[in-house]
């Protein structure tokens, strides 16, 4: 327990997501054991596990700038944020807000959720089975509480010019300080660094095992998914091989699956709840290697329908238009094979060869004999929508004195 508590304190940290002497994360193996000691609120803390079933639980202050973003989210919120991407709709379905820190108000929050946040304090999340969940439920909070934050801006900034009225001074405020926040944050630091992924056609088995692992690695690294929520995939011959559903993109050694193209073996139960989209985009694109990641800007960008008739809560499984981001097409579509999944809509769209957005949910795309074709694609798509929301944001809002302070 105490490898696995240290493991995934590192992590917050190797992600952006927390400092680890800023994190608190309690682990319950025959006994209690902890990375700080056990008084005051920690103590608090520890009085959760006498009210739920579970065997980890971890309070940390986000780092910036999720720290601010949820300062300022949460400011006019009561009782819940609720984002509607897609790691929120499936994963986190909203997430409560409370005042205090006390044991009785953290178990009635995560009774029912799986993470919550507590005012100006911090975020709380559990693990039922190991501190994993705790790790991957904050990093989709993170992720969501992001997404949310700059889709909700550039939402107020579209309404404020229909009714042609001034952006609130507050808001303003927030939104340049969040945005050198982000400038100086981890978030981008990778964007241009330099990659060497290994250069296909792969010719034995073990070259593609090296290269999926390896790529996983470089979309984590380049923040381009939090670890959890992206998948990957290569075809040989008759076969696929796909990491596994809720394997981490940045350790997939051991967690990727070989299934028949046929579809002729029960192979695949475990593997990742996409495979169904990754086999259409092989059918109809010839293309070997898929990849699939949730970079923030590119889902952001994706949910920025201004539709008349459009809700844009239902836009991810019924937007009634076609829609891109400079020529990336936006699709939507729900996980899975249901009438309304992404399996229907993503590989028609790839055949364009560009990659495809899923409406608020991620990015994917495809290359030939190896994924440095899909890798920098997946990177110019989040740099495209980038740069297009910081480019709206300033049409928008024309009076802001120094546009190049925007990333
Ligand atoms: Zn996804
Ligand atoms: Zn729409």
């Amino acid at each position: 327990m105490e490898k696995l508590i240290n493991k995934y304190l590192k992590k917050l940290g190797e992600q952006g997501l927390s400092d680890e002497d800023k994190a608190v994360l309690l682990g319950l193996d025959g006994e209690m054991v902890s990375n700080k000691p056990l008084t005051g609120d920690y103590l608090e803390l520890s009085k959760v596990f006498d009210l739920m079933d579970i065997n980890s639980l971890l309070f940390a202050e986000p780092s910036e700038p999720y720290k601010s973003i949820i300062e300022t989210l949460v400011r006019n919120e009561k009782i819940k944020l609720v984002p509607i991407d897609c790691e929120t709709r499936t994963f986190l379905h909203d997430i409560p807000v409370v005042e205090e820190l006390t044991a009785k108000s953290i178990a009635s929050a995560l009774s029912h959720r799986k993470s919550m946040i507590i005012r100006n304090r911090g975020i709380v999340t559990y693990g039922t089975v190991t501190p994993e969940q705790a790790f991957i439920s904050f990093s989709s909070t993170c992720f969501s509480t992001f997404v949310k934050y700059f889709i909700d801006a550039l939402m107020y900034l579209e309404d404020c010019r229909i009714h042609n009225k001034k952006p609130d001074t507050r808001f303003i405020e927030d939104f340049m300080y969040i945005n050198k926040l982000i400038q100086g944050s981890k978030l981008f630091t990778h964007r241009t660094s330099r990659i060497t992924l290994l250069k296909g056609p792969p010719e034995d088995e073990d070259t593609v095992y090296r290269m999926l692992s390896q790529t996983g690695r470089e979309v984590v690294r380049h923040n381009l998914v939090d670890s959890y929520f992206g998948n990957i995939s290569f075809v040989i011959g008759d076969k696929i091989y796909i990491s596994q559903t809720g394997s981490s993109m940045d350790e997939l050694e051991g967690c990727v699956d070989t299934v028949p193209l046929d579809g002729s073996s029960s192979a695949g139960i475990t593997a990742s709840s996409e495979l169904s989209a990754h086999k259409g985009i092989y059918s109809k694109t010839g293309k070997r290697a898929i990849l699939h990641g949730h970079p923030k800007f590119s889902v952001i960008m994706s949910m920025h329908c201004l539709r008349e008739g459009c809700d844009r809560a239902l836009c991810y499984k019924s937007c009634k238009y076609e829609r891109d981001v400079l020529g990336v097409p936006v699709v939507s579509g729900e996980i899975g094979t249901g009438p309304a999944g992404l399996v229907h809509t993503v590989p028609p769209a790839m055949k364009k060869g560009k990659g495809v957005i899923v409406y608020g949910h991620g990015v994917f795309t495809a290359g030939d004999d190896d994924f440095i074709e899909p890798f920098n694609l997946l990177r110019n798509i989040e740099d495209i929508c980038r740069r297009e929301y910081f480019k709206r944001v300033i049409e928008l809002y024309n009076v802001f004195q120094n546009p190049s302070i925007f990333c």
